[in-house]
């Protein structure tokens, strides 16, 4: 375990550093407040910290405020090494946001016992962080696919777009929905449903790019967010997805009843324009209608929605 210590004593800095060194820390030295901070700001900065009272500049309690200012991020535990002992001084310290004092001249033992303690807080705090970390990463999931839920992947959709207007990029959205699914579920069960919802899901996830979304929307429907992609790269991408579940039967029910699933693809760009989030995934879902009405099983464009969509905004905008 890494550890800072802060002391602008020469004498009393290099018998604490010896000592921790020989109980196994890592000690990170500075000579006095300013330095400390300074590491403290670091990324891999130390997780715990004993720092000295009184020192010139930036003295203990002074780092230990700035240090509690900045909200987030893992838990330092501070020590403060003090040669006081008045207990209006040590409330002081307390305030300032430290965890636990020492007094010089510290008791070897003594000191042992409060960096363990220290430890051990250091630990509770990264478990915390941890937990709190996959329940906000479960939040955003849909619990049968695994997939971006409702909110989640329309949340990535509303970024990717601005960041496609700001950065003059192109940006596609396929708006996906199995087809027939309800005689997957009136025949073969609502286990089966599943079965086919997680595999259509898992043949989607499997074939976008790292930095691409894929959430499930609705019921059976699905929506993918293809940062930098044109409309031309839009509909391949679609029809690649739309091949990779209508080529290979689903399990349970395997060639008895083929799954298949139908695309709507809208896109932004500079060569169609910019436009709202709300109107993309309209212009995705009506090219998705005209998808189903037109035999199911097949891509559909929104282009010359959005394009009309883009020379209605200009006109509105001049
Ligand atoms: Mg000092």
């Amino acid at each position: 375990m890494r550890i800072l210590i802060a002391e602008d004593d020469l004498v009393s800095r290099r018998l604490l550093q010896s000592t921790l060194q020989k109980w196994g820390y890592q000690v990170v030295v500075a000579n006095d407040g300013a330095q400390a901070w300074a590491i403290l700001q670091t990324e891999d900065s130390p997780k715990l910290a004993i720092l000295d009272w009184m020192m010139p500049g930036l003295d203990g309690p002074e780092v230990c405020r700035r240090l509690r200012n900045v909200t987030g991020g893992a838990y330092v535990y501070v020590i403060l090494l003090t040669a006081r002992t008045e207990k209006d001084d040590l409330i002081t310290g307390m305030d300032a946001g430290a965890d636990d004092y020492v007094t010089k001249p510290f008791y070897h033992h003594e000191l042992k016992v409060r960096l363990r303690a220290g430890q051990r807080i250091i630990e509770l705090h990264a478990q915390l962080l941890a937990t709190q970390a996959a329940i906000s990463e479960q939040a955003r999931r849909d619990a049968l696919t695994g997939l971006l839920n409702r909110g989640a992947i329309f949340d990535a959709l509303k970024s990717e777009v601005s960041r496609a207007t700001r950065e003059r990029h192109s940006l596609s959205v396929v708006m996906a929905d199995l087809d027939r699914f309800k005689q997957v579920n009136d025949t073969y069960g609502h286990m089966a449903g599943d079965m086919v919802l997680r595999e259509a899901a898992l043949r989607m996830a499997s074939s976008v790019r790292p930095y691409d979304s894929v959430g499930r929307y609705g019921g059976e429907e699905f929506l993918l967010v293809l940062p930098g992609c044109d409309h031309a790269s839009g509909i391949s991408f679609a029809e690649r997805i739309r091949l990779g579940i209508a080529s290979q039967p689903f399990p349970p029910m395997g060639e008895d009843l083929p799954v298949t699933c139908s695309f709507g693809v809208a896109s932004v760009g500079p060569e169609i324009g910019y436009f709202e989030t709300d109107m993309l995934v309209k212009a995705a879902d009506e090219a998705l209608y005209r998808a189903k009405r037109d035999g199911r099983n097949r891509v559909e464009s929104a282009q010359s929605e959005a394009a009309q969509l883009s020379i209605a905004t200009k006109l509105i905008s001049e």
